[in-house]
């Protein structure tokens, strides 16, 4: 107890560490009253590890050093990137889609810069925000009309309200999906002032079901693809073709939530293929809703594509304007889609499909690379291993890509610690617990990012004591 109470009044005044040269280094780096806080909660928290009675010189370097450790973790952004090593591709607590590098830098000048958002160049005159993208699309999709929202839970949420606000949905009762995060189908409806109708059972609906929930107050039918689901066995479903068909027979639209909305055949990458876009619309889908950043590979947005009298409805609807894009959305989302003008320059430029492209012995070369960097000091079982990596993000659900992954096994720290320890660096790596070994997945791991992944290993598995 003596010996803490002397040592306590040791610690030196937060006056006198800020004459100090170091410290004033610090307040001319941050400011001063920024480096006077830090040294405080370093001074403090030195005062507290002493009382607790642990044996530390109260010397002003530590202290110092602890402020400036505290500063710099300050600045460092919370929000920033990380290493997927998960093997889901699509993964939403990661961000979805990393986006195309022509699409970040669109998104980055139009952050920079004014842009002309809603000013027509041509004319000097007000411009229309959504028409630059709107050809696009009509471009690459073949749709009469087309707008951007928010993302696709705004979509629907806007389709709904312009086409069925106060009037009747019909829908299949296999559809009625839940996404994550609490979206779900009959909420929308709900909130969008439509009243469901279910039609069908679990796993069979059939024209004749919908056929016969057609009424009065009738103002659409509707598709919702199961996106993160499959209905498997005894199963029966109706076509857009068929929907479409019956719903222009009622004069009624047929809308279709597409959830992913691909552009581009999964089948050469070994995924079933999710519906098309544009074979929806060119099967009689009248009003069809997609996210940006699923297997489009763009930013965080929802696309409609449809007849034009139904765009124009949702155009001059009030929550338009609640649900629109911002300009480095707009930006990105352009600089992807101009990229579907050409399949297979999509295909090329979309880090999404390079990830899915790779062949499983282009996987286990990475792999064996990032094996090769690890020093054979590390206190760790590591080989590369088979694995399974999935789409994820509500697409392709239930089907598995054959990947490669690095297998760490810890010889002296619990899993778990590994599993957090990689968390917790400066680029915080994801890593997957599988059988009692820590997967790192080859496929979401990008080229760049093997030397990083491979310090930080050696860095936690090489310390001289695990704390
Ligand atoms: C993902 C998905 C949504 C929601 O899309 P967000 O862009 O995440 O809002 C809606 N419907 C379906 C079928 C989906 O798969």
């Amino acid at each position: 107890m003596e010996q803490s109470s002397s040592t306590l009044r040791a610690i030196p005044s937060i006056g006198q560490l800020l004459d100090m040269p170091a410290a004033q280094r610090l307040a001319g780096a941050y400011s001063p009253t920024m480096a006077a806080e830090a040294l405080r909660v370093a001074a403090d928290a030195l005062r507290s590890q002493i009382l607790a009675g642990q044996h530390i010189q109260p010397d002003a370097e530590r202290i110092i050093n602890d402020a400036q450790a505290l500063l710099q973790q300050g600045q460092q952004m919370s929000h920033r990137p990380v290493i997927n090593a998960t093997g889901v591709l699509l993964h939403t607590n990661l961000g979805r889609a990393p986006m195309a590098e022509c699409a970040a830098e669109a998104a980055k000048q139009a952050a920079l810069h004014y842009t002309n958002l809603e000013f027509d160049c041509a004319t000097g005159s007000r411009g229309d925000r959504l028409g630059p993208i709107q050809r696009v699309l009509r471009d690459i999709t073949g749709a009469e009309d087309a707008l951007v929202v928010n993302n696709n839970a705004a979509a629907m949420l806007l389709v709904l309200s312009a086409i069925a606000k106060g009037q009747v949905v019909v829908v299949s009762r296999g559809e009625l999906v839940e996404i994550g995060g609490s979206f779900r189908v009959p909420d929308v409806m709900a909130q969008s002032g439509c009243t469901l109708v279910e039609v069908g059972t679990t796993n069979k609906t059939r024209l004749s079901d919908y056929e016969r929930a057609i009424g009065e107050q009738t103002a659409a039918l509707m598709k919702v693809h199961c996106s993160n689901y499959q209905i498997v066995g005894f199963t029966e479903s109706v076509s857009v073709s068929a929907l479409s068909e019956l719903a222009h027979q009622r004069n009624l639209p047929m809308i279709y939530d597409l959830g992913s909305g691909a552009l581009l055949p999964l089948a050469p990458y070994g995924l079933r293929d999710e519906p098309s876009v544009r074979d929806s619309l060119a099967q009689g889908a009248d009003v069809v809703c997609f996210s940006g950043d699923k297997l489009l590979g763009g930013p965080q947005a929802g696309i409609v594509l449809g007849k034009a009298k139904y765009i124009a409805a949702m155009k001059k609807h009030p929550l338009m304007r609640a649900l629109r894009a911002d300009k480095m959305t707009l930006a990105a989302l352009e600089a992807t889609l101009r990229l579907y003008r050409d399949d297979a320059l999509a295909a090329k430029r979309i880090p999404l499909y390079g990830m899915l492209q790779q062949t499983e012995g282009y996987l286990a070369q990475r792999a064996e690379a990032l094996l090769g960097l690890l020093p054979s000091s590390i206190r760790a079982v590591c080989d590369v291993v088979p694995c399974q990596a999935q789409v994820g993000g509500g697409s392709a659900p239930g089907e598995m890509l054959p990947s490669m992954a690095v297998s760490v096994a810890p010889t002296d720290m619990p899993l778990n610690t590994l599993y957090l320890r990689l968390i917790n660096q400066d680029t915080p790596i994801i890593a997957r617990i599988h059988q009692d070994r820590l997967l790192l997945d080859m496929r979401t791991v990008r080229s760049h990012e093997i030397a990083p992944l491979a310090q930080s290993l050696t860095t936690i598995l090489t310390e001289k004591e695990h704390p």
